[in-house]
């Protein structure tokens, strides 16, 4: 059993007035692949950094297999870190680098012998072992890396952007590798990312920070269809959500334009206006039946072509007085086989179902 909680946890640097991390509360389960995403500076390598035991808590605690490690020295934790720099020595050769901190255990040569062995078998590095890391890829560093951690056979793997250095093709190919290796291996990890398409295809659960504050935790398609603000909304799902604010709301409905209106929950009803989020992929071109109130016309401004996909930026039509959205139009993306151009006007179809609504302060209404 390796479970993981922070109950509390703060860290706040010396001469800063606000913690980096907030009194962060969050259990782990045994063997649970728990992804922590949010923007550059939220507080993801600090928190990770309490667990390993690389930087104090200032207040709360951080316990593994339900004992209290927070004043426990890093090497007595149990905890193996991956780095985003991999941080391998450059005069040692691969099989070296990985035998290294058992060495420091005092873990006996023919064990050690045996643990890289089997380590290099899973990561296919047999061939490898005898290289310095200057002589291989950095796909090939980056599983060394991993190597090292998987020696030590530890309660708990903390890895911290562990690809961020890898080309985009191969960060595609290694996270699935670590994503597979992590459950063939069962051991609870916790990986640090800036990448929400990392954190959605790689985590069993996903914990979003903002300025060093827990937003949401759930599992990936929890925090992409039920996110609890506009801000874990905007950050997960590729492109971005789009977030139309002001919408005003009448008769239980919030009225984007006089043909798209959405029923609220109860919630949302007394509301004066709601913002509405619509995720690119949450429309369709309509046909010439006038629909349910589903409908939005609008004129297209520009096409983008992906190859498997295309996504066109539009201009919405017919908005409701008051509506405003953020950024000036909207991304939405179409079946690439309808012959979509610049310039033509559409009618489209928004899943209502799928439509989100936040209040003004950009909670969610449900
Ligand atoms: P990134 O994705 O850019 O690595 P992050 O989410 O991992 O960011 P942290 O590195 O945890 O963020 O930093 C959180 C906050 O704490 C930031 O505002 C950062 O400037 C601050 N911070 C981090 N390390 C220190 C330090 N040693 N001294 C003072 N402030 C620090």
């Amino acid at each position: 059993m390796a479970a993981v909680t922070f109950e509390g946890a703060t860290r706040t640097f010396p001469q800063s007035d606000r913690p980096a991390v907030d009194a962060l509360d969050l259990g782990i389960g045994d063997g649970e692949f728990m992804v922590v995403v949010g923007p550059s500076g939220c507080g993801k390598s600090t928190s990770l950094r309490m667990l390993a035991g690389l930087e104090p808590v200032s207040s709360g605690r951080v316990l593994i297999d339900g004992v209290d490690v927070t004043g426990h020295r890093p090497r007595d934790r149990d905890v193996a870190m991956v780095f985003q720099g991999y941080a391998l020595y450059p005069s040692m050769t691969a099989g070296e680098n990985m035998a290294f901190a058992l060495r420091n255990l005092g873990v006996g040569a023919d064990e050690i012998r045996t643990r890289v062995a089997e380590a290099a078998r899973i990561l296919q590095l047999e061939e490898l072992l005898d290289r310095k890391p200057a002589k291989l890829s950095g796909g090939q560093r980056q599983r060394v890396a991993m190597g090292r951690a998987i020696v030590r056979d530890p309660k708990v793997f903390c890895m911290d952007e562990p690809l961020s250095n890898l080309d985009a093709k191969l960060r595609v190919s290694t996270r699935a590798e670590i994503a597979a290796l992590q459950k063939r291996l069962g051991t609870t990890t916790v990986y640090v990312t800036h990448d929400q398409t990392e954190a959605m295809t790689m985590g069993d659960r996903v914990v979003v920070l903002r300025d060093g504050r827990l937003q949401q935790i759930g599992t990936p398609a929890e925090l992409y269809e039920r996110p609890v603000n506009t801000f874990v909304a905007g950050f997960i799902g590729s492109p971005s959500i789009n977030l139309l604010d002001r919408v005003p709301v009448r008769d239980g409905r919030a009225v984007v334009a006089g043909s798209l209106r959405i029923a609220l929950p109860a919630a949302g009803a007394g509301l004066a206006s709601v913002t509405v989020g619509v995720r690119p992929e949450g429309v369709d071109v309509a046909g010439s039946d006038p629909g349910a109130g589903d409908r939005l016309t609008a004129r297209v401004l520009r096409v983008e072509r992906t190859g498997a996909e295309l996504f066109a930026l539009v201009e919405p039509l017919g908005l409701t007085d008051g509506v405003g959205h953020r950024g000036d139009h909207l991304v939405v993306r179409l079946d690439k086989r309808l012959g979509v151009h610049e310039g033509m006007e559409l009618t489209l179809r928004v899943h209502l179902d799928e439509a989100l609504v936040f209040d003004p302060e950009g909670i969610a209404v449900r």
